[in-house]
């Protein structure tokens, strides 16, 4: 790659404070929500390790004008840096040993897609061969990137993700005008094909993909996004689907016609969307389940599983002393830890109410659902009333950040 321009006017620490104040614009959790602060906006998940990853942003000088983003580039900056391959890859491997995490490269579109996705590849080169880094590295793939850059940067990397940003593609071109369809479903239609290939010739690749969804962006309702979500995971074997809560603060330059509304999606919506989510990914649920057309809308009050059972009464309560694995895990309190304590204690005895609570889980919550040995728990009066009076939890003191970490 020749004739590389970087703007060298500001310092490397200046552009590492400027970093930080950018990270908040592409995370996997609803950062203004996250009174952790930076700290916590500057680490994402890598699932499968349940280990954090420290992100750094390669760029946010970008030619790109998404009205919800502090990167576009109408927007007014105090500073638009980008750092060169050789500085990222140092500073990476630093903040890799000092957080003791892995490392998520990401960066606004400096110039165009693929040239981005050069100096991102480039750096994970550098960071591997030159400076023997062998952790993780979680790479962004930029929208509308070549197939050979993206090539290129899996060769080095872990994971690659690109942002579909959107529940409904109509989206983009009202709050990201030069994101579409295409330019975003292309490369990840490309990684999903080149996971595939490498991993069954055993090459030396990413092995896994992400992406993440802004809800509320497009005035949606949940089973937009939970139906989305569902055939995302299906058609891209995804590791996992990141949700952010759609912000929109101030008018955009550039969006004077399209008039957004100001808004900010509330925090409990991002809870309720990553508890649905692994609902339907891990608990056999389906979008319909959890997001039925009657009620499209998760309820802020009660988490979606709770919600679930309250729409299928008829099928309670349960026997816990018969039913199998898969029934067990549907009702509320019961997850798949304290089922998988249920099957096993089952080989050497008859489960009781007293047996579940020396379990510890928790039979406020699920003693409505099941019956021990034909018998409700003594005192259990079902009535709606009373069981909505111990699934409604304090959702609000649910951080996404330990509801993902407790997976
Ligand atoms: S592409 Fe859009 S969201 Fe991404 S950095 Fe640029 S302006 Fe921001």
């Amino acid at each position: 790659m020749t004739g590389l321009i970087f703007k060298n006017e500001y310092s490397y620490s200046e552009k590492i404070q400027q970093m930080q104040n950018d990270a908040i614009y592409d995370i996997g959790f609803d950062s203004d929500t996250q009174n952790a602060g930076l700290k916590a906006a500057n680490k994402i998940l890598c699932t499968n390790k349940r280990m954090t990853s420290h992100k750094l942003f390669l760029s946010n000088n970008c030619v790109f004008n998404c009205a919800y983003c502090g990167c576009r580039c109408q927007k007014e900056k105090d500073y638009a840096y980008t750092f060169t391959p050789k500085e990222l890859a140092k500073l990476a491997v630093e903040q890799a040993k000092i957080h003791k995490q892995g490392i998520f490269i990401s960066s606004a579109i400096y110039k165009n897609a693929d040239y981005t996705q050069e100096l991102i590849s480039k750096t994970l080169k550098i960071m591997r061969n030159d400076l023997g880094y062998k952790g993780f590295i979680h790479a962004k793939v930029m929208p509308g990137a070549d197939p050979i850059v993206i090539h290129e940067t899996g060769l080095y990397a872990n994971r690659l993700s690109v942002n579909i940003e959107v529940a409904k593609s109509s989206g983009y071109e009202k709050i990201a005008k030069q994101k579409n369809k295409n330019n975003i479903i292309n490369p990840m239609t490309e990684i999903y094909e080149q996971i595939q290939e490498h991993s069954k010739n055993n090459n030396i690749f990413a092995t896994s993909q992400t992406t993440q969804l802004m809800a509320g962006s497009t005035n949606e309702d949940d089973r937009t996004i939970m139906r989305l979500s569902t055939a995302l995971y299906k058609k891209f074997n995804l590791k996992r689907i990141y949700y952010t809560a759609f912000t929109y603060k101030e008018q955009a330059k550039g969006y004077e016609e399209e008039q957004l509304p100001i808004i900010r999606v509330p925090h409990w919506r991002m809870v309720r969307l990553y508890q649905a989510d692994r609902l339907t990914q891990l608990y056999g649920f389906c979008f319909n389940d959890v997001t039925p057309e009657s009620n499209p809308f998760l309820n802020e009050d009660i988490d979606p599983k709770a919600a679930w059972a309250l729409r299928n009464m008829d099928i309670f309560p349960i026997e816990v002393n018969k039913v199998d694995f898969n029934t067990l895990i549907r009702v509320p309190g019961i997850g798949l830890v304290y089922a998988k304590k249920i099957i096993e204690a089952r080989r050497y005895c008859k489960i009781t109410h007293n047996m579940m609570r020396r379990m510890k889980i928790p039979m406020d919550k699920c003693s409505y659902f099941i019956t021990c040995n034909g018998k409700f728990e003594k005192d259990r009066k079902v009535s709606e009333e009373n069981i909505k009076s111990v699934l409604v939890p304090k959702h609000t003191q649910i951080s996404i950040y330990d509801l993902l970490m407790q997976e």
